[in-house]
């Protein structure tokens, strides 16, 4: 067994880490149940979803759509993006996600034209234990008028010292190779450092990008996504609940470096991590990325 105390390198925020197993996880498997339901994201149901704000078409067809969330946390504020027309398609699935993150684009610019907002969230959450409630693929865009905790913690952090952090993380991290999953030419595919989930992987951009509304390599970082989310999935079990988040300053903060976080749900936080906001994690993040490497090594030799 192994415990230590790390501090994530962009907040300070601790987390424990205590691995107590030496062999794989046990595959996750997510109860699906029937649905019922006729599926208001699917092509045929657009009369059951409020009308639409923005569309990429592929000839007369749309491949992803953008509509507001019925359920809104902050009405008018709030976007659905159907990711793909097609019901079971996970991200790693869908062959034009370099469209989805050209929509996260659009839709952040469109919000931040609005004088009331302070920060656009975008998030994706796959399956029912990371919150997603209609199983077809979509992301979410919701904007806010307010800064929120990490962005605020990660700002202090900046400020404090004066310095790119997260160049100097990338640097620390390719130098010492223990927790790198894969390398492109603009990003880099890292298990985090201290991380908030088992098996929480950053992919960040090489050079220092402040907000995602700058960012321009997409089919790049479709790609990378999709290796990324085949591998977890690969180890972890097919139907794999996992949360995709944007961690991206607002266009008017260039002192930051944005990056996407993927965050397997496969464990729950419990009364202590409620109580003190710290996180207990169960594997550590050089053995996921030893235990991923392999996979990854198998796959590719069996292709
Ligand atoms: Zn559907």
């Amino acid at each position: 067994m192994s415990f230590f105390i790390r501090e994530d390198p962009l907040t300070d925020d601790r987390c424990i880490i205590a691995s107590v197993r030496k062999k794989r996880p046990q595959i996750f498997r997510e109860v699906v149940e029937e649905e019922p339901f006729q599926c208001p994201f699917c092509p045929g149901n657009e009369a059951l979803t409020p009308s639409e704000l923005f569309a990429i078409r592929d000839g007369k067809s749309w491949i992803v759509r953008v509509i507001p969330n019925k359920f809104s946390a902050i009405p008018n504020m709030h976007d659905v993006v159907v990711d793909s027309p097609f019901h079971t398609d996970d991200l790693d699935a869908i062959e034009h996600f370099d469209k989805v993150l050209e929509t996260y684009k659009e839709r952040m610019i469109h919000y931040y034209n609005s004088d009331s907002v302070r920060y656009v969230s975008v998030f994706r959450n796959r399956g029912k234990t990371a919150g997603a409630s209609i199983p077809h693929p979509h992301s979410q865009v919701l904007a806010l008028p307010f800064y929120p905790k990490r962005y605020i913690r990660e700002k202090e952090k900046y400020e404090r010292e004066n310095k790119n952090i997260m160049e100097e993380l990338i640097k620390k991290e390719l130098d010492l190779q223990e927790r790198v999953l894969s390398v492109s030419r603009h990003f880099c595919v890292l298990m985090a450092y201290a991380p908030s989930t088992p098996y929480e992987v950053w992919i960040v951009p090489k050079e220092k990008i402040s907000s995602f509304i700058y960012e321009e390599n997409f089919s790049e970082l479709a790609g990378l996504l999709k290796e990324t989310v085949s591998l977890l999935k690969a180890y972890l079990g097919e139907s794999l609940p996992y949360n995709l988040t944007l961690q991206s300053a607002p266009p008017w903060d260039r002192d930051y470096h944005y990056y996407i976080r993927i965050m397997p749900r496969i464990s729950v936080f419990g009364g202590f991590e409620l109580e003190t906001e710290n996180i207990i994690v169960s594997v550590a993040p050089e053995e996921a990325a030893a235990e991923l490497r392999t996979v990854k090594y198998t796959m590719r030799t069996e292709t």
